[in-house]
């Protein structure tokens, strides 16, 4: 496996952060995960868009340019010679000192790791997921708002290991306001009476399979309204899904020990998957 490093490529035994990087240091940086169907990049510029974007809103310099980014990931899906990749584009603050003051950094560090990916949760697109809404809150939009994908994953993290001990594969977030925002890495949907409802973006990240899920929704012509849900929404659903980049589209049939509709991924959900299969071998950059 070759790694990007500002600009170098390395095998991955020699593939190195300082210590004194903020990214390390301090979770200051910005990242993405973009995945790779049969050789061609899929959305790479709205993800390459997003990471800016998320770059902008921590005040943080890339050192290379959006162009010059989107060539590299090609670059290094072509080093690895990839298809079907997962790839992890990063930028933190770079090399500073022990203080936290982001002044000390010189110059952003840019990596890029891709790797071979298959199917995330494997057996449970067929037998759906089991998901824990945790007690834990997602960081609200006042604070750092969770459109930044920024390298301070702790409360997902802490989300994930509430969900793996109460037996779940999934975490569900609610916000402070008692609002579902979304899972510990994916976007949220709930389907009742052959609607689909889904959390604006405030409370979440805006998820590009998000995205994707609601064009399919639209080209099924399948009805979708955005608005806030509660406990309620989610347990007297007739489907829920998760959209996200490493998921892709994953039914929800359990949650906190309540069977969702049948307790079997619903009709519309497997619609939804069987078009985003359609959709990902469609298009990209190859
Ligand atoms: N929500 C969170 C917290 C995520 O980390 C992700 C993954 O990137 C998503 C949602 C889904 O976003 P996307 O579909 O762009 O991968």
């Amino acid at each position: 496996m070759q790694i990007y490093i500002d600009g170098k490529y390395y095998p991955k035994e020699e593939a190195k952060v300082s210590v004194f990087d903020h990214g390390f240091l301090y979770g200051d940086g910005v990242f993405e995960g973009i995945r790779a169907y049969s050789g061609r990049i899929f959305r790479l510029d709205e993800h390459l868009d997003r990471l800016y974007d998320s770059a902008k809103t921590i005040d943080l310099k890339a050192s290379i340019t959006k162009d010059e980014m989107a060539k590299a990931i090609i670059e290094t899906c072509k080093k690895n010679n990839l298809k079907d990749a997962y790839i992890r584009p990063i930028i933190s603050r770079g090399v500073g000192d022990l203080g936290l003051d982001p002044r000390k950094c010189a110059k952003s560090s840019v990596f890029i790791i891709a790797t071979e990916w298959g199917a995330m949760y494997g057996d449970l697109y067929e037998k759906g997921l089991k998901a824990i809404t945790v007690s834990v809150r997602r960081n609200p939009a006042e604070a750092l708002p969770p459109n930044v994908k920024s390298l301070n994953y702790l409360n997902n993290i802490m989300a994930k290991i509430e969900a793996n001990y109460k037996g779940g594969d999934e975490a569900i977030f609610f916000d402070t306001n008692g609002y579902v925002c979304e899972g510990s890495g994916d976007n949220i949907f709930v389907i009742k009476n052959g609607v689909i409802i889904t959390p604006p973006t405030l409370n979440n990240l805006r998820g590009i399979t998000r995205m994707v899920a609601l064009e399919i929704a639209n080209s099924l012509g399948i009805t979708v309204l955005e608005r806030n849900m509660g406990y309620y929404d989610l347990y007297s659903a007739d489907e829920v899904f998760v959209t996200g980049t490493a998921a892709e589209i994953a039914p929800i049939t359990w949650i906190d020990g309540r069977d969702i509709g049948t307790g079997k991924p619903g009709p519309i959900t497997r619609q939804c998957m069987e078009q985003f299969k359609i959709v990902v071998q469609k298009e990209g950059t190859p």
